[in-house]
């Protein structure tokens, strides 16, 4: 057996997709179906990527032409990346919610407004331009891993999906990802989480221009949410698939809530931008990893607009850049 695939009890295979980035790999799961099988999540765009999709097809002897549907939690490139390939090769639908697939247009579409609306977001919150420009080239560098973007169809929460012969309830998850899936199967207790719940993994939560505010306040409602259906199997984007659900959002919930408090400390002690901040929180070893670096500070502007909106840090405009103080 490969190294890169897991057949589940179910005999669904999670196959997983290397990355060149630090996450390594995002879960692809192949789903047997009467008539040719599901993929969930095919990956990033990356040559090391599509000879693991021939390698995989081969060993289990599955025809291109026999992928009859391909379904995304969410629109983020690790996930999306080849799904206008495989769409290409196998002709099969793509779905996904529409606010995802909007999302994925603005990002990278021809005319996209995306990388110049982060470059003010970032300026105004006192990231030097020089590091702005590598976090730009490396936005750029994102197309040509989702393209050829797919033809997609729209799938939305409240609604439900056949997948493997057994229904699942299509659930709203946003914070991660605004108009990101879970699927949960009422029977078996599984999830198919994406992104939003995993294993040793905090997903990211990301001030995204253009969107709503508050992100970080949308992932925890969802959390709360999540943590009411009864799971016993969780199947995430990234590591393995794993049992303690409801342990693993209480896990999260405790980090964004201690990240929160230290943050109020932090500015008590010093007001600081956004951009201080993030280095005194992420190290400023991340100036030379832009792509690290952009998550970081996004996230941490999620936190800093959480308090804000709740009264627990005040801003001021000093000198053409915004400062957060302690309330
Ligand atoms: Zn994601
Ligand atoms: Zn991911």
């Amino acid at each position: 057996m490969m190294n890169e695939v897991t057949v589940l009890e179910n005999g669904w295979i999670q196959v997983k997709i290397p990355l060149p980035f630090s996450l390594r790999w995002v879960n692809s799961y192949i789903i047997p179906e009467d008539n040719g099988f599901t993929v969930i999540d095919p990956g990033l765009r990356t040559d090391e990527a599509i000879q693991l999709w021939d390698d995989v097809l081969e060993h289990f002897k599955i025809e291109w032409g026999q992928i009859t549907r391909i379904v995304l939690t969410h629109q983020h490139p690790d996930h999306y990346g080849l799904a206008g390939y495989i769409q290409q090769k196998s002709g099969c639908p793509v779905y996904m919610s529409q606010r995802s697939h909007h999302y994925a247009l603005r990002l990278w579409g021809t005319k996209s407004d995306y990388p110049a609306a982060l470059r003010e977001l970032y300026l105004e919150h006192g990231m030097p331009s020089e590091l702005m420009n590598a976090i730009e080239d490396n936005l750029l560098s994102f197309i040509e891993k989702v393209s050829p973007q797919p033809i997609v169809s729209y799938i939305e929460a409240g609604s439900t999906l056949v997948l493997g012969g057994v229904s699942w309830e299509l659930i709203d998850a946003p914070g991660h990802a605004y108009g990101a899936l879970c699927f949960y199967q009422r029977e078996w207790g599984w999830m198919i989480c994406g992104d939003q719940v995993l294993p040793h993994i905090t997903p990211n939560v990301s001030v995204v221009p253009g969107e709503e505010r508050d992100p970080l306040a949308a992932f925890l409602n969802s959390l709360e949410e999540l943590k009411t259906y009864e799971v016993k199997f969780a199947l995430p984007g990234h590591r393995d698939p794993f049992t303690d659900f409801q342990g693993r959002i209480a896990e999260l919930q405790g980090h964004h809530e201690r990240r929160l408090k230290g943050m109020v400390e932090q500015l008590s002690e010093q007001p600081r931008s956004a951009f201080q901040l993030c280095e005194s929180l992420f190290g400023i070893r991340l100036r030379d990893n832009p792509h690290n670096l952009r998550f970081a500070m996004s996230e941490t502007l999620a936190h800093l607009f959480y308090l804000e909106e709740r009264g627990l840090v005040r801003v001021e405009v000093r000198d053409g850049e915004v400062v957060f103080f302690a309330s």
